[in-house]
């Protein structure tokens, strides 16, 4: 299946030709409900505006821009694969040429005639959620053998993963599929978000091995699904009382509810679209829980910054959210799996937050923590 990059040539021509980048930025940007804009795909880009628009230079070929007025916010498929993906060009006009059809010494497929693209859906569409449960039910099958292993491996038990519906998709040799459903180019393991319900809502297919140059997760098209940007997940047994864990994707979210914590897997870095944190707010305050933010502690500092947003976003709902960091370099899955003592910074955090003291690597947002408060309503 795989073949080594870069050692074809294609004509940049012959793949802007046959790439549509409307579909393009559905796939790799929010799209904008009403108009035909996306929200800034870039990482470094807290895009509330939907800043990016699409025209045809004069060679005839679709570029895109964000009028954020930086200059590597711009380009054409190739530039947005690049910008998406951190990956080399070579790497980048590989990936669209793969997406083309384009093989090496087969004739080229022909260009397709572009259609208006399908609007943004505004409702899940039923195969998302078929295809869900499908991989669901062959995770414990025997060809869902291999991706169960790599789930146990990252501390997932059994419990937590048919809670959460967790599957295997095989790959699309095995396991045909619609347009717009994660391509499946190998197996992958599928992490369904869910509502507040235990309802599918969406659904993120992890590679066992991504392709260099491609993302580790795939979604489905923006056309079958609106990205709910959250998962609530369902712990297995019954939940720790008071308490709501936020973590950085579905996994992390997973390791916490299997550990019993009712827990919200925040879908991306650039998942803080302006009803997440309303969202969170309102189950929070309806069913009076604490809020501690877990989200990884990568060099970049990426998630730190995520971290912070969203804790001043509840902040302006009155609440109070906790950050807990992991180690340098680790997620909540490095971090639980390395024998982590995460649980009982949190049971500590509790007894501490009776002391009115926090413990060492544990930074308050604000000056009251909501567990003293809670501690000292119960007293
Ligand atoms: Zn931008």
């Amino acid at each position: 299946m795989s073949r080594p990059l870069a050692t074809t040539r294609w004509p940049i021509d012959d793949i802007l030709a046959r790439t549509d980048l409307a579909a393009l930025l559905d796939e790799f940007a929010q799209p904008d409900q009403r108009a035909r804009r996306w929200h800034c795909p870039l990482n470094d880009h807290d895009d509330n505006h939907a800043s990016v628009t699409m025209h045809r230079d004069q060679r005839g070929h679709e570029r895109w821009r964000c009028w954020s007025g930086d200059q590597r916010h711009r380009g054409d498929a190739v530039d947005l694969v690049q910008a998406v993906r951190g990956n080399t060009r070579a790497e980048a006009i590989e990936e669209l040429a793969t997406r083309a059809g384009l093989q090496p010494g087969r004739d080229l497929p022909p260009i397709a005639p572009r259609k208006p693209t399908l609007p943004p859906a505004a409702a899940l569409d039923e195969r998302v959620v078929a295809y869900a449960n499908i991989c669901a039910r062959l995770l414990w099958s025997p060809l869902g053998t291999p991706v169960r292993q790599w789930l146990h491996n990252r501390g997932l038990g059994d419990d937590v993963l048919r809670a959460n519906h967790v599957g295997a998709d095989p790959g699309r040799d095995r396991l045909r599929r619609s347009r717009g459903i994660p391509y499946g180019a190998g197996a992958g393991a599928t992490f369904p978000a869910l509502d507040t319900n235990g309802r599918i809502r969406y659904v993120q297919t992890r590679a066992l091995e991504p392709r260099p140059g491609y993302g580790k997760y795939d979604n489905p098209s923006a056309a079958l699904a609106p990205n709910p940007r959250l998962t609530w997940a369902v712990p297995p047994g019954p939940a720790q009382p008071g308490q709501l864990l936020i973590c950085e994707g579905i996994p992390d979210a997973l390791i916490a509810a299997q550990a019993g914590y009712r827990s919200v897997g925040l879908l991306g870095t650039n998942a803080l679209d302006p009803t997440v944190a309303t969202r969170i707010a309102n189950i929070a305050t309806r069913d009076n829980l604490d809020i501690t933010i877990i989200t990884d502690n990568d060099d970049n500092g990426v998630g730190k910054h995520l971290g912070q947003q969203l804790a001043d976003r509840l902040g302006e709902f009155g609440l109070v959210a906790t950050i807990l960091e992991p180690p340098s370099g680790c997620d909540l899955t490095s971090w639980a799996k390395g024998g982590g003592t995460w649980v009982d910074r949190i049971g500590r955090r509790e007894l501490d937050a009776r002391a009115c003291r926090a413990p060492p690597g544990i930074v308050r947002n604000r000056d009251t923590p909501a567990p003293m408060r809670r501690a000292l309503a119960n007293e």
